[in-house]
């Protein structure tokens, strides 16, 4: 296992998070430059360049990001989503029997 490396540390989770979100933070348009569905990244490219990302506060980029997941929802002709429920669907981790938390998984990191 050692050769490969082992579970994943707190610190190494949190490094590589701390690199993702700071990067789309200061360079959303990253994610158009990445994205690898090629139609998918240029069309939102453009929304981007008209919909420039609202993040004063963490409600505002939530608002943002469901006006612009809107617009891809749109054109593709899905349902619009109530930006007023973005808390709600969300705002927590379903994190039960310790799923999704890497503490609760591993014991003593
Ligand atoms: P998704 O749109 O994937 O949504 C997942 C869940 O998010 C939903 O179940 C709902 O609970 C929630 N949700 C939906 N809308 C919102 C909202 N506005 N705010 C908050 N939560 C919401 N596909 C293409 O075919 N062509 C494209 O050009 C294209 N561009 C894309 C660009 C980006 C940046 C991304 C991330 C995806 C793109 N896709 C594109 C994929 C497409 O948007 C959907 O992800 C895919 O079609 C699956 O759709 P879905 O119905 O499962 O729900």
């Amino acid at each position: 296992l050692e050769k490969f490396g082992g579970p994943v540390s707190k610190e190494e989770l949190g490094r590589a998070s701390w690199t993702f979100l700071h990067t789309l933070a200061a360079q959303m348009a990253i994610l158009s430059r990445i994205y690898p569905c090629k139609q998918c990244a240029d069309h939102f490219k453009e929304v981007l360049r008209s919909h420039p990302v609202k993040a004063g506060s963490r409600s505002e980029l939530a608002q943002w990001m469901c006006r612009v997941h809107n617009i891809v929802n749109r054109s593709l002709g899905k349902t619009q989503f109530p930006c007023e429920r973005v808390d709600a669907r969300w705002g927590a981790l379903d994190c039960e029997e310790a799923a999704c938390d890497l503490h609760g998984q591993l014991g003593t990191r």
